[in-house]
Protein backbone atom coordinates (compact mmCIF):
# COMPACT_ATOMS: atom_id res chain seq x y z
CA UNK A 1 0.00 0.00 0.00
CA UNK A 2 0.98 3.91 -0.45
CA UNK A 3 0.14 6.37 0.57
CA UNK A 4 0.58 10.62 1.02
CA UNK A 5 -0.82 13.75 2.74
CA UNK A 6 -2.26 16.32 0.80
CA UNK A 7 -4.72 19.19 0.58
CA UNK A 8 -7.83 18.63 -0.25
CA UNK A 9 -10.74 21.59 -0.51
CA UNK A 10 -8.29 23.43 1.46
CA UNK A 11 -7.87 20.80 4.48
CA UNK A 12 -5.54 18.46 5.44
CA UNK A 13 -6.27 14.63 4.25
CA UNK A 14 -4.60 11.31 3.90
CA UNK A 15 -4.87 9.77 0.82
CA UNK A 16 -4.83 6.30 -0.88
CA UNK A 17 -1.67 6.80 -3.73
CA UNK A 18 -1.87 4.02 -6.73
CA UNK A 19 -0.39 3.89 -10.13
CA UNK A 20 -2.69 4.93 -12.58
CA UNK A 21 -1.60 4.87 -16.26
CA UNK A 22 1.86 4.19 -14.98
CA UNK A 23 2.23 7.30 -12.86
CA UNK A 24 1.75 8.07 -8.98
CA UNK A 25 -2.20 9.11 -8.05
CA UNK A 26 -4.24 9.86 -5.58
CA UNK A 27 -7.30 7.93 -5.75
CA UNK A 28 -9.29 7.41 -2.63
CA UNK A 29 -9.08 9.34 0.33
CA UNK A 30 -9.19 7.65 4.06
CA UNK A 31 -11.17 8.42 7.01
CA UNK A 32 -8.10 8.60 9.12
CA UNK A 33 -4.22 8.31 9.07
CA UNK A 34 -3.27 5.01 7.69
CA UNK A 35 -2.00 3.67 11.17
CA UNK A 36 -5.49 4.88 12.79
CA UNK A 37 -8.16 1.82 12.57
CA UNK A 38 -10.45 2.83 9.90
CA UNK A 39 -13.98 3.86 10.77
CA UNK A 40 -15.07 4.42 7.15
CA UNK A 41 -14.02 2.63 3.82
CA UNK A 42 -11.42 4.65 1.91
CA UNK A 43 -13.80 6.97 -0.16
CA UNK A 44 -12.88 6.28 -4.14
CA UNK A 45 -12.31 10.04 -5.38
CA UNK A 46 -11.44 10.45 -9.29
CA UNK A 47 -7.54 9.70 -9.29
CA UNK A 48 -5.73 13.45 -9.28
CA UNK A 49 -1.54 12.71 -10.56
CA UNK A 50 0.64 13.00 -7.41
CA UNK A 51 2.89 15.47 -9.35
CA UNK A 52 -0.42 17.91 -9.58
CA UNK A 53 -1.71 17.44 -5.82
CA UNK A 54 -0.42 19.91 -3.32
CA UNK A 55 1.18 17.02 -1.13
CA UNK A 56 2.03 17.64 2.46
CA UNK A 57 4.84 15.73 4.62
CA UNK A 58 3.35 12.35 5.01
CA UNK A 59 3.95 11.68 8.68
CA UNK A 60 2.96 14.49 11.89
CA UNK A 61 5.31 11.99 14.47
CA UNK A 62 5.58 12.63 17.80
CA UNK A 63 9.24 12.31 17.25
CA UNK A 64 11.76 12.03 14.66
CA UNK A 65 14.89 9.82 15.63
CA UNK A 66 17.50 9.33 13.69
CA UNK A 67 20.70 7.04 12.96
CA UNK A 68 24.23 8.67 12.68
CA UNK A 69 27.33 7.00 10.92
CA UNK A 70 25.30 4.09 9.94
CA UNK A 71 26.85 4.19 6.24
CA UNK A 72 30.94 2.84 6.82
CA UNK A 73 31.74 5.00 3.67
CA UNK A 74 30.21 8.08 5.17
CA UNK A 75 31.37 7.68 8.75
CA UNK A 76 34.97 7.23 6.83
CA UNK A 77 34.39 10.77 4.77
CA UNK A 78 33.80 12.83 8.09
CA UNK A 79 36.67 11.15 9.33
CA UNK A 80 34.62 9.12 12.15
CA UNK A 81 34.98 5.79 13.53
CA UNK A 82 32.12 3.55 12.97
CA UNK A 83 30.10 3.08 16.15
CA UNK A 84 29.68 -0.32 17.85
CA UNK A 85 26.05 0.07 18.57
CA UNK A 86 23.62 1.97 16.17
CA UNK A 87 24.36 6.23 17.55
CA UNK A 88 20.75 7.65 17.58
CA UNK A 89 20.13 11.17 18.36
CA UNK A 90 16.31 13.49 17.58
CA UNK A 91 14.96 16.02 15.46
CA UNK A 92 11.74 18.01 16.80
CA UNK A 93 8.93 17.36 14.48
CA UNK A 94 8.58 21.28 14.46
CA UNK A 95 11.44 20.34 11.70
CA UNK A 96 9.54 19.06 8.89
CA UNK A 97 8.55 20.94 5.67
CA UNK A 98 6.71 19.50 2.77
CA UNK A 99 7.55 17.88 -0.31
CA UNK A 100 8.42 21.76 -2.25
CA UNK A 101 8.88 23.83 0.84
CA UNK A 102 12.41 25.80 0.96
CA UNK A 103 14.73 24.56 3.28
CA UNK A 104 15.85 28.09 5.23
CA UNK A 105 19.82 28.25 5.96
CA UNK A 106 19.96 29.86 9.51
CA UNK A 107 22.56 32.67 9.49
CA UNK A 108 24.22 30.75 12.67
CA UNK A 109 25.69 28.69 10.22
CA UNK A 110 27.84 28.86 7.28
CA UNK A 111 27.99 25.04 6.62
CA UNK A 112 24.88 23.31 5.62
CA UNK A 113 24.88 19.50 3.97
CA UNK A 114 22.31 17.72 2.71
CA UNK A 115 21.64 13.86 3.89
CA UNK A 116 19.46 11.67 1.98
CA UNK A 117 18.26 8.69 4.08
CA UNK A 118 15.44 6.24 3.85
CA UNK A 119 13.21 6.93 6.41
CA UNK A 120 10.81 4.09 8.82
CA UNK A 121 7.41 5.12 9.22
CA UNK A 122 5.93 3.18 12.49
CA UNK A 123 2.39 1.72 12.16
CA UNK A 124 2.06 0.21 15.57
CA UNK A 125 2.53 0.91 19.24
CA UNK A 126 6.10 -0.70 20.49
CA UNK A 127 8.65 -1.14 23.56
CA UNK A 128 11.36 -3.16 24.72
CA UNK A 129 11.28 -5.49 21.68
CA UNK A 130 13.42 -8.58 21.89
CA UNK A 131 16.14 -10.07 20.05
CA UNK A 132 13.98 -12.58 18.56
CA UNK A 133 10.51 -10.35 17.81
CA UNK A 134 10.03 -9.38 13.96
CA UNK A 135 9.78 -5.92 14.02
CA UNK A 136 7.96 -5.66 9.96
CA UNK A 137 4.37 -5.54 12.03
CA UNK A 138 5.68 -2.32 13.54
CA UNK A 139 6.17 -0.93 10.20
CA UNK A 140 3.90 1.60 8.39
CA UNK A 141 5.94 2.35 5.26
CA UNK A 142 9.08 3.64 4.43
CA UNK A 143 9.59 7.33 2.39
CA UNK A 144 12.64 9.49 1.88
CA UNK A 145 14.15 12.12 4.47
CA UNK A 146 16.29 14.87 4.10
CA UNK A 147 18.29 14.98 7.85
CA UNK A 148 20.17 18.46 6.68
CA UNK A 149 22.42 19.21 8.70
CA UNK A 150 24.51 22.54 10.19
CA UNK A 151 27.55 20.35 10.01
CA UNK A 152 30.06 23.34 11.77
CA UNK A 153 27.37 23.58 14.37
CA UNK A 154 27.12 19.75 14.76
CA UNK A 155 30.94 20.36 15.21
CA UNK A 156 31.10 22.64 17.54
CA UNK A 157 28.06 21.57 20.03
CA UNK A 158 29.36 18.01 20.32
CA UNK A 159 25.61 17.42 20.88
CA UNK A 160 23.46 17.84 17.72
CA UNK A 161 20.47 19.25 18.76
CA UNK A 162 20.60 22.54 16.95
CA UNK A 163 22.70 21.35 14.09
CA UNK A 164 20.33 19.05 13.23
CA UNK A 165 16.97 20.95 14.87
CA UNK A 166 16.59 24.29 12.83
CA UNK A 167 13.13 24.57 11.32
CA UNK A 168 13.19 23.13 7.66
CA UNK A 169 15.61 20.91 8.50
CA UNK A 170 13.78 17.97 7.67
CA UNK A 171 11.75 17.65 4.23
CA UNK A 172 9.81 14.08 4.38
CA UNK A 173 8.00 12.67 1.31
CA UNK A 174 6.26 12.29 -0.81
CA UNK A 175 4.86 8.89 0.17
CA UNK A 176 4.80 5.93 2.44
CA UNK A 177 5.08 2.65 0.62
CA UNK A 178 5.02 -0.54 2.23
CA UNK A 179 6.01 -2.41 -1.29
CA UNK A 180 10.25 -1.47 -0.86
CA UNK A 181 12.88 -4.27 1.01
CA UNK A 182 15.60 -2.18 2.55
CA UNK A 183 16.74 -5.94 3.58
CA UNK A 184 16.92 -6.91 0.52
CA UNK A 185 18.68 -3.44 -1.01
CA UNK A 186 16.31 0.06 -1.77
CA UNK A 187 18.43 2.81 -3.78
CA UNK A 188 18.95 6.01 -1.53
CA UNK A 189 20.54 9.07 -4.03
CA UNK A 190 20.70 12.43 -3.56
CA UNK A 191 20.68 15.18 -6.24
CA UNK A 192 21.85 18.81 -6.13
CA UNK A 193 21.06 20.80 -9.35
CA UNK A 194 20.78 18.09 -11.19
CA UNK A 195 24.02 15.98 -10.35
CA UNK A 196 24.42 13.06 -8.30
CA UNK A 197 26.10 13.50 -5.16
CA UNK A 198 24.71 10.27 -2.97
CA UNK A 199 24.05 6.80 -4.61
CA UNK A 200 24.25 4.32 -1.66
CA UNK A 201 22.19 0.99 -1.20
CA UNK A 202 20.34 0.12 2.67
CA UNK A 203 21.92 -3.24 1.79
CA UNK A 204 25.56 -1.35 3.23
CA UNK A 205 23.69 -0.12 6.32
CA UNK A 206 25.95 -0.95 9.23
CA UNK A 207 22.75 -2.03 11.25
CA UNK A 208 19.75 -2.92 9.51
CA UNK A 209 16.05 -1.71 10.45
CA UNK A 210 15.02 -4.33 12.55
CA UNK A 211 18.67 -3.73 14.55
CA UNK A 212 17.84 -0.40 14.70
CA UNK A 213 13.78 -0.40 15.74
CA UNK A 214 14.94 -2.90 18.49
CA UNK A 215 17.43 -0.56 19.70
CA UNK A 216 15.27 2.10 19.83
CA UNK A 217 12.17 0.37 21.04
CA UNK A 218 14.20 -0.46 24.41
CA UNK A 219 15.15 3.16 25.28
CA UNK A 220 11.66 4.92 24.06
CA UNK A 221 8.41 3.92 23.12
CA UNK A 222 7.89 3.77 19.29
CA UNK A 223 4.21 5.55 18.55
CA UNK A 224 2.28 5.11 15.39
CA UNK A 225 3.52 7.60 13.01
CA UNK A 226 6.87 7.76 14.27
CA UNK A 227 9.40 8.89 11.91
CA UNK A 228 12.75 7.02 11.84
CA UNK A 229 15.42 8.27 9.53
CA UNK A 230 18.37 5.59 9.12
CA UNK A 231 21.27 7.61 8.19
CA UNK A 232 22.86 8.44 4.78
CA UNK A 233 25.30 7.08 2.79
CA UNK A 234 28.64 8.87 1.71
CA UNK A 235 28.47 11.64 -0.58
CA UNK A 236 27.00 14.51 2.14
CA UNK A 237 28.21 17.89 0.80
CA UNK A 238 27.21 21.59 1.53
CA UNK A 239 24.39 23.32 -0.11
CA UNK A 240 23.62 27.01 -0.68
CA UNK A 241 21.10 29.53 -1.21
CA UNK A 242 19.42 28.67 -4.93
CA UNK A 243 20.49 25.25 -4.77
CA UNK A 244 17.63 22.44 -5.18
CA UNK A 245 17.91 19.45 -3.33
CA UNK A 246 16.26 16.55 -4.40
CA UNK A 247 16.35 13.02 -2.47
CA UNK A 248 15.32 9.58 -4.36
CA UNK A 249 14.52 6.71 -2.84
CA UNK A 250 13.55 3.64 -4.54
CA UNK A 251 9.92 3.08 -4.95
CA UNK A 252 9.11 6.11 -3.00
CA UNK A 253 9.65 8.72 -5.31
CA UNK A 254 11.88 12.05 -5.62
CA UNK A 255 11.52 14.62 -2.57
CA UNK A 256 12.68 17.72 -3.78
CA UNK A 257 13.38 20.55 -2.15
CA UNK A 258 14.99 24.50 -2.94
CA UNK A 259 17.39 26.12 -0.39
CA UNK A 260 17.04 29.62 0.63
CA UNK A 261 18.53 31.99 3.24
CA UNK A 262 16.88 32.41 6.26
CA UNK A 263 16.84 36.35 6.40
CA UNK A 264 16.72 36.47 10.32
MG1 LIG B 1 21.70 11.73 8.98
Amino acid sequence: MKYCRFIKEGKPVYGLVELVAGANAITAVLSAAPWETETHPPQKISPTKLADATVLAPVTPSKIVCVGRNYRAHAAELGNDVPVEPLIFLKPPTSIINPGDNIRRPLASERTDYEGELGVVIGRRCFKLKAGNDVRPYILGYTAVNDFTARDLQKKDGQWARAKGFDTFCPVGPLVTDEIDPWAGVKVRTHVNGEVKQDGSTRDLIFAVDVVIRYISNIMTLLPGDLIATGTPEGVGAVLAGDLVEVEVEGVGVLKNPVIDDKN
